[in-house]
């Protein structure tokens, strides 16, 4: 898709690591501006859910290609739905977490995602936007592009406070080891996109970094 087609549709990119607030943040701020929200990281986990249950090996890049294509996604606020399969607590768990880090260094599948993301903001003439590429890379010009951090002890803390059975330290582990592998991959790996505003979450307030997000938004539309 040529990127002139996006022009004109009120976007906002948040990326960053893994608990940095991204999706807490995006949420609120979408439902505070009158858009809709995007968690593009539940999409890279139902294709990594959707190649588990078909056995595919996430190192195939074709099959895993044809996999992402081929889905059937459903993403809803209550909700994810994977070719008819309610995947909305496994998509989260262990085992698609692992896996998901293979599946999104996989060009295929990114390209596959990112035509989808764009779609996604044509259909509803914008929208929050959150991942790890999306001001670089699916949106670049888009209204704001924000790219959150916090301290490796507050991502982690977050996180495992999000389901009962993580435990802290696997979680904090996990955390270095996913954001080493999205830092370094080839394929639109994570960085702070040009024009960002980094926002550091550690300690601050949800609604006072909606506020302050807000504010930038509406200073540019
Ligand atoms: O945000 P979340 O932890 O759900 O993302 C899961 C994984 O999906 C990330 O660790 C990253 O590997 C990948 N991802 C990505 N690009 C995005 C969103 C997520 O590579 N835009």
């Amino acid at each position: 898709m040529d990127l002139g087609a996006l022009s004109g549709l009120t976007v906002v990119a948040i990326d960053g690591p893994a608990g940095s607030g991204k999706s807490t943040i995006g949420r609120a701020l979408a439902s505070r501006l009158g858009l809709e929200y995007l968690d593009t990281g539940a999409m890279y986990r139902a294709v990594a859910f959707a190649a588990i249950r078909a056995r595919v090996d996430p190192d195939d890049a074709e099959r895993l290609r044809a996999i992402a294509e081929a889905m059937d996604l459903q993403l809803g606020p209550d909700g994810v739905v994977v070719d008819g399969v309610d995947a909305t607590l496994e998509i989260r768990g262990p085992v698609v977490t692992q896996a998901v880090t293979a599946v999104a260094a996989d060009p295929g599948v990114r390209a596959e995602l990112r035509t989808r993301q764009r779609l996604w903001a044509l259909e509803r003439g914008g929208g929050v936007v959150e991942g790890r590429d999306i001001g670089s890379v699916v949106f670049p010009d888009a209204v704001l592009k924000v790219y959150l951090t916090a301290s490796v002890e507050e991502r982690a803390r977050r996180r495992a406070a999000e389901l009962d059975e993580l435990d802290y330290d696997q979680v904090a582990q996990d955390l270095v080891r996913r954001d080493r592998s999205d830092s370094t991959r080839a394929a639109s790996p994570l960085v702070t996109p040009d024009g960002a505003v980094e926002y550091d979450t550690t300690g601050v307030e949800v609604d006072r970094i909606v506020e302050d997000l807000a504010a930038m938004v509406e200073g540019r539309s």
